[in-house]
C-alpha cells in the first residue's frame, strides 16, 4: 500500500458520492434527494466530497415508520436466523474493508493505519452480538418458595442510534450490532461531519437481507434530524455517543416521550505514572492514547500525571515524541497524525494554546510553533507542563492531540487530582505495586480502568463512564440490558395459601 495507490484506490470508491447527493436509507432502499443538502468536506484539503441530504423531521418519521413496521417481524424471527443475518453483514463488511478505511480515513482525517483496523472492529462487533443473538431473551432462575420466578427478556422495540464523528463506523457498530441482535429496529441517524460510512453500512446491510425497515439510516443535522429522532413517539430508546453537552439536550428533548437512554460521553482522562513503574512501557502508552487517532478520541488519555521525582525527565520523553511524529497524509500509510476533521475544530483545539500560555502553563512541545503541512486542518502535537489540575486546560475536553502534564506528590494526591474533573470514562495507571494497582483500580472514578495497560478492549466487558461521562454500559450483556425489556414471570406450585376476600 503506498500513498499513491491508495489516493487511486480512494478515487474508484468515492466516484459513486460523486454522482448524486447522498440520499437516506429508508426501508431498504435509497432515497431521491429532492430537498435541501449539505456539503461533506474532506479534512485534508478543505474541499468538498460529497453533498448529503438534510434529514427534516418528515424524513425522521417515515424512518421511524418503517422501523415500526418491521419491528414485529424482526423481533419474532428466529435468533439463529439473525445471527446468520448479522454474519452476512460482517462478511460483507471484511470484503469492503479496505474501501471503508480508505473512505473513512478521508472523510474524517484519522490516519489510515488506525482506520484499517476501525473497518474490522466494526466487523467483529457485528460477530461477537450475532452469536449472542439466540440466546438474547434468556433470562434468570429465580426460585421461591411457592412460586417459581423466572425472567425473560423482549426487545425494548424500534430505537434510535445518534453517533460521532471522530471513528464514526466502528462505534456505529457498536450500537447498531447488539440493537439488531437483540431484535430492535433502528433509525441512526450519523454525524454530519462524516456520513459515508453509515450509508456503505446501510448498503451492506441491504444486500446480507437484512429485512426492509429493519436499519434505517437518515443524514442531517443534530438541531433538526437528531432532535427529531429523539422526540419521535414511535422512537423507545435513543443510543447516544457524542458530547457531554449534547446529551443532556438529548435527555431534555426526550423527556415528553420518556426515553430510554444510554449516554456516551466526553472525557478527560488520566493516566498515572508513578516512579517504579515500567517508564518505557508508559511512555509509549501515553503517547499511543494521545497521538492516535489524532486525539480525537473519548478514552484519550488527555492528563498525564506523573510523580515528582519523574516529571521532568518523563515530560522531557513525551515532548521528544510529540517531535518526532509523523504527521502527514491521513492515506499515506506512514503517517501517524492526521488533520483534525475541520476548521472548526482546529480553531477550538489551537484556542487551547492560547488559553495554557495565558494560564500559566508552558508549551514544551508543538502548539502554534509547531511544524504542520501547510494545507489542511492540522495540528502540531502538543504537551504542556507547568499544568495545574486546576486550570481550564487540564479540566476540557480539548479532543486533539494535545496532552497536559501535571505533577503529584504521592498515591493520595494523584487520585485526588485523577478524581477532581466532572467526567469519569477511562483512567490508566502505570505501576509496579501490585497492591496499589489495586487500589487505585477502587478508589479512580472511572467506568473503565486501565492498570499497566493502553485501552485493551475485550468485548464481552462494559465500556462505558461514570460522572459527566455518560450513562449505561455497552459490550457483552450490558448491551442487551439497554436494548431489552426485562419481564419477570412468577408461576405457582399450587401450594401456597390465596388470601379470600368478600
Ligand atoms: P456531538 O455531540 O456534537 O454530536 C454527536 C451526534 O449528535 C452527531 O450526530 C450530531 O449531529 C448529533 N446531535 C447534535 N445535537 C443534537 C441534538 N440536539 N439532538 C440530537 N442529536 C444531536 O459530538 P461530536 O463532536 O460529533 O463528537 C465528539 C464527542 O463525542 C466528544 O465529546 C467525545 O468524547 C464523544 N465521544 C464519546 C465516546 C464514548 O464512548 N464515551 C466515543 C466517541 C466520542
Amino acid at each position: 500500500m503506498s500513498l499513491k495507490q491508495n489516493l487511486t484506490d480512494l478515487k474508484t470508491h468515492l466516484a459513486r458520492f460523486n454522482e448524486q447527493p447522498l440520499g437516506h436509507m429508508i426501508n431498504g432502499r435509497i432515497q431521491p434527494v429532492a430537498g435541501k443538502t449539505f456539503a461533506n468536506i474532506a479534512p485534508m484539503d478543505e474541499a468538498e466530497i460529497n453533498l448529503v441530504a438534510c434529514g427534516t423531521v418528515d424524513d425522521v418519521d417515515r424512518a421511524a415508520q418503517a422501523a415500526t413496521q418491521a419491528f414485529e417481524n424482526w423481533r419474532g424471527l428466529d435468533g439463529s436466523k439473525r445471527r446468520s443475518i448479522l454474519h452476512r453483514i460482517a462478511d460483507g463488511i471484511e470484503a469492503r474493508a479496505n474501501e471503508m478505511a480508505l473512505v473513512e480515513s478521508w472523510d474524517t482525517g484519522q490516519a489510515l493505519r488506525f482506520m484499517s483496523k476501525a473497518a474490522l472492529r466494526g466487523a467483529e462487533n457485528f460477530r461477537f452480538f450475532a452469536d449472542r443473538a439466540p440466546d438474547a431473551t434468556n433470562g434468570l432462575s429465580l426460585p421461591a418458595p411457592d412460586h417459581h420466578n423466572f425472567t425473560v427478556r423482549q426487545p425494548i422495540g424500534p430505537v434510535g442510534v445518534i453517533t460521532p464523528w471522530n471513528t464514526p463506523f466502528m462505534l456505529s457498530t457498536w450500537k447498531i450490532a447488539p440493537a439488531l441482535a437483540a431484535g430492535c429496529t433502528v433509525v441512526h441517524k450519523p454525524a454530519e461531519w462524516s456520513p459515508l460510512t453509515a450509508s456503505i453500512l446501510a448498503d451492506i446491510c441491504v444486500e446480507a437481507g437484512l429485512p426492509d425497515g429493519v436499519l434505517n439510516t437518515v443524514h442531517g443535522s443534530g438541531e433538526v434530524t437528531g432532535s427529531a429522532l429523539t422526540e419521535h413517539p414511535d422512537i423507545a430508546a435513543i443510543a447516544f455517543v457524542g458530547e457531554t453537552r449534547t446529551g443532556s439536550m438529548i435527555m431534555r428533548q426526550g423527556a415528553q416521550t420518556l426515553k430510554r437512554v444510554h449516554f456516551e460521553l466526553g472525557g478527560k482522562n488520566p493516566v498515572l505514572v508513578f516512579a517504579d513503574a515500567d517508564l518505557k512501557r508508559a511512555l509509549d502508552a501515553v503517547c499511543f492514547m494521545i497521538f492516535s487517532l489524532n486525539g480525537e478520541r473519548c478514552t484519550s488519555s488527555s492528563r498525564v500525571l506523573i510523580q515528582k521525582g519523574i516529571y521532568e525527565e518523563f515530560t522531557q520523553a513525551i515532548a521528544a515524541r510529540a517531535r518526532n511524529l509523523v504527521i502527514g497524509h491521513p492515506l499515506d500509510p506512514a503517517t501517524e497524525v492526521g488533520p483534525l476533521i475541520n476548521r472548526r475544530h482546529l480553531d477550538k483545539v489551537t484556542g487551547y494554546f492560547d488559553l495554557a500560555t495565558q494560564e500559566g502553563a508552558t508549551i514544551a512541545a508543538g502548539g502554534r510553533q509547531g511544524q504542520v503541512p501547510p494545507q489542511g486542518c492540522f495540528v502540531a502535537p502538543t504537551l504542556f507542563t507547568d499544568a495545574k489540575n486546576e486550570m481550564r486546560i487540564a479540566q476540557e475536553e480539548i479532543f486533539g492531540p494535545v496532552l497536559c502534564a501535571i505533577p503529584f506528590d504521592d498515591e493520595t494526591d494523584a487520585i485526588q487530582k485523577a478524581n477532581a474533573v466532572r467526567y469519569g470514562l477511562a483512567a490508566y495507571a502505570w505501576t509496579r505495586d501490585l497492591g496499589r494497582g489495586h487500589r487505585l483500580a477502587r478508589n479512580l472514578d472511572a467506568g473503565m480502568i486501565w492498570i499497566n495497560s493502553e485501552n485493551n478492549r475485550h468485548l464481552p466487558t462494559p465500556f462505558g463512564g461514570m460522572k459527566n461521562s455518560g450513562i449505561g454500559r455497552d459490550g457483552g450483556d450490558y448491551s442487551f440490558d439497554f436494548y431489552m425489556e426485562t419481564k419477570n414471570v412468577c408461576m405457582t406450585l399450587d401450594q401456597h395459601s390465596v388470601p379470600s376476600l368478600g
